[in-house]
């Protein structure tokens, strides 16, 4: 059995170039006590890769980059997907299995598991043999979910039921499922 362990960051340093691209910066907006930060950049990586430099430390603040795959974040619990694309859900379009291979974030975890967004964020490694792309992304709780490989562009299936939130413990993982 692997365990993976959440530091609560979401952040694992791992495909992080050392010369990163700045997304283009948009508008900052006050939504209530919600502060939010908006940036465009068309490639989802450049974006991801940017917002893991970033760190937040203010409750209720939000970095958001929108991409061409749809619109990723940085807030005081890490980095999230405002939402899965529709394609995501079609397994049908899946060519490989992939695996879960990051830390889990828990509070990230935890809202997917209550219903509150439709998935939480981790690293995942592609299943074509020979490629080894390596990327976060974001996957339905205790389900599959499709993703695209960003080094070699295959859709892999991801199944998440390896891990639980258990309300009051934390994440528990298995790697024979649940
Ligand atoms: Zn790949």
């Amino acid at each position: 059995m692997r365990f993976l362990k959440g530091d609560g960051s979401g952040k694992s340093g791992h495909g992080v170039p050392d010369k990163v691209k700045e997304p283009k910066f948009v508008e900052k907006m006050q939504d209530g006590s919600r502060t939010y930060e908006y940036y465009k950049e068309a490639d989802p990586e450049v974006a991801k890769a940017w917002l893991l430099t970033k760190k937040v430390d203010t409750p209720l603040y939000y970095i958001q980059v929108r991409t061409d795959r749809g619109t990723w974040g940085m807030d005081k619990e890490g980095l999230y997907l405002t939402d899965l694309l529709p394609w995501q859900t079609e397994l049908s379009r899946a060519v490989v299995s992939g695996q879960i291979v990051g830390t889990v974030n828990m509070l990230g975890l935890a809202v997917a598991a209550k219903g509150i967004v439709d998935n939480f964020v981790i690293e995942v490694r592609c299943g074509k043999s020979g490629c080894e792309g390596q990327w976060h992304d974001g996957l339905r709780y205790q389900n599959k979910t499709v993703v695209r490989c960003p080094k070699c562009s295959s859709y892999n299936v991801i199944n998440s039921t390896i891990i639980r939130y258990i309300e009051g413990v934390g994440a528990q993982i298995s790697l024979g499922g649940f």
